[in-house]
């Protein structure tokens, strides 16, 4: 039981200053190997541009089930994470068709209302050129009925 919370306040615990080679303070860096996951260790700070090889692990070796725990937690977060990466291309192009249909929409509307005033005038028209043979023929029922 002691066991455990100590391990948990090592983690809060201020980490000991390690210098390199070339005499500078060493960078603690978190490995993601599967034979690793989630150790850290010290490396020289100019490992990628004159490396004086200096490594030396932080924590405890990682092993049995923490460790194949670690790697399928890992596993899923990269699987999610593509999945939403592709969840986001396929929602932009959802975005961009959406914009597209929505400029359509208003293109179309426009050519609604302007058949629509097309329409009337030509209603319009039409019922100055059907009222009149319409009301001679009123004339001329009230011809008739006289
Ligand atoms: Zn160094």
């Amino acid at each position: 039981m002691s066991g455990e919370l100590k391990s948990i306040t090592t983690f809060s615990e201020p980490q000991p200053v390690m210098h390199c080679e070339h005499g500078l303070c060493a960078e603690l860096y978190t490995s993601w190997e599967t034979d690793n996951p989630g150790r850290r260790f010290w490396r020289c700070q100019m490992w990628q541009r004159g490396d004086c090889g200096f490594f030396q692990w932080f924590d405890p070796e990682i092993v049995g089930r923490p460790k194949e725990l670690i790697n399928r937690l890992r596993s899923q977060k990269k699987a999610l994470e593509n999945r939403l990466k592709s969840q986001e291309a396929e929602h932009r192009v959802i975005s961009t068709r959406a914009c597209e249909l929505e400029q359509k929409l208003i293109d179309a509307n426009a050519k609604i209302k302007s058949l629509s005033i097309m329409n009337d005038v030509l209603t319009e028209k039409l019922k100055v050129v059907t009222d009149e043979p319409a009301k001679s023929d009123n004339h001329m029922l009230e011809l008739e009925e006289e």
